[in-house]
């Protein structure tokens, strides 16, 4: 049986005003997230995958808008809201964030302050939510950090993060995120500024934690081997669409969309032979101010038909479906 969704993104559009105009950024967006399932959002820089995490958590800058669509969290019960309608700096979202969304960024720095211990910034995250007094909250946050994995946590939970290394600022990050005991986590690119060793301490830590506390966990990455060691559903985007949505078997060994093929055509392969030259996908993502006419992909893609996929865009993946959005698929069908 499919578990329900926890938080149901449905046909979600964001715009930023650039001084050349307004550029949209995410264009018919649409992904679920499950408790105790892993979602894989995959592509390269600039296909939309932190702008969707942060139209999530309401987070955009100051210049970007949700120009259509939901953001159902708790859908299809008594208490589904639309995040989207929410007033972003509101209570209402505030505690959306933290408490029922925990975020864990590339960079922890950006979670953590220098100034203050992290003892302190873990207490201080806890009694946001429900304060339970300082001594509870302290030994909260020791627990925390045993948790993620901190070696002594009752005397690291005085240290400055400047004293830590990266893995272990990546931990007290993951401690934080944690800390409103939240049932959705967004991972951005988690383990894409650490060392190989500590990336798959990083991602094994998180994979058991997730599944202990059957969290929906949203992990973003650009890396396909960070998927298949991660995911249990893929969404792959491509200039702010979900091109595939699939099971990771499924994209793994039936992928449906040309940019999913390609991506895995791009990973290294232990069996080639030396000096073997990667496959590369020719081009680059367009900036989003220069969207391409017809399918996005289109420029770069080695199945185009010139004439159609250059004038008119396929369809999306349907809301809640698994496929792809090509024409060559909507021929077969
Ligand atoms: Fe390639 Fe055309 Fe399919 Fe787009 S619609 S992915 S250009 S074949």
């Amino acid at each position: 049986m499919v578990e329900r969704s926890l938080i149901s993104v449905r046909e979600l559009a964001v715009e930023f005003r650039a001084d050349t105009g307004t550029v949209r950024a995410l264009d018919s967006v649409s992904l679920d997230l499950r408790p105790g399932r892993v979602l894989g959002v995959v592509g390269e820089s600039g296909c939309g995958k932190s702008v969707t995490a942060r139209a999530i958590l309401r987070i955009l800058d100051r210049n970007g808008t949700i120009a259509a669509g939901r953001i159902l969290i708790d859908p299809d019960t008594p208490s589904e809201t639309d995040l989207a309608q929410i007033d972003p700096e509101s209570k209402q979202m505030r505690n959306v964030r933290g408490a029922r969304v925990g975020l864990i960024f590339q960079e922890p720095m950006s979670a953590l302050s220098m100034q203050y211990t992290i003892g302190n910034q873990l207490i201080e995250a806890i009694r946001a939510h429900n304060d339970p007094g300082k001594t509870v909250a302290r030994q909260r946050a020791i627990q925390l950090l045993g948790d993620a994995g901190i070696p002594r946590p009752e005397t690291r939970i005085d240290a400055y993060p400047f004293q830590l290394s990266g893995g272990l600022r990546q931990r007290v990050g993951i401690a934080l995120a944690l800390a409103g005991d939240p049932d959705i986590l967004i991972a951005d690119e988690p383990t894409t500024a650490l060392d190989v060793t500590t990336q798959a301490q990083i991602l094994t830590l998180l994979r058991r934690l997730q599944m202990d506390k059957n969290i929906a966990l949203m992990l973003i990455t650009h890396d396909m081997g960070v998927i298949a060691q991660m995911a249990d559903d893929v969404a792959v985007m491509y200039l702010g669409r979900v091109v595939e949505y699939a099971p990771v078997h499924d994209v793994f060994h039936r992928p449906q969309h040309p940019y999913t093929r390609a991506l895995l055509r791009s990973v290294p392969d232990l069996r080639a032979t030396p000096r073997q030259r990667l496959s590369t996908i020719g081009g680059a993502v367009p900036q989003s101010n220069a969207r391409p006419t017809g399918c996005p992909f289109h420029p770069r893609c080695p199945e185009a038909m010139p004439g159609r996929c250059d004038t008119a865009a396929p369809k999306p993946v349907p809301p809640g479906e698994a496929g792809a959005s090509c024409f060559r698929l909507e021929d077969a069908a």
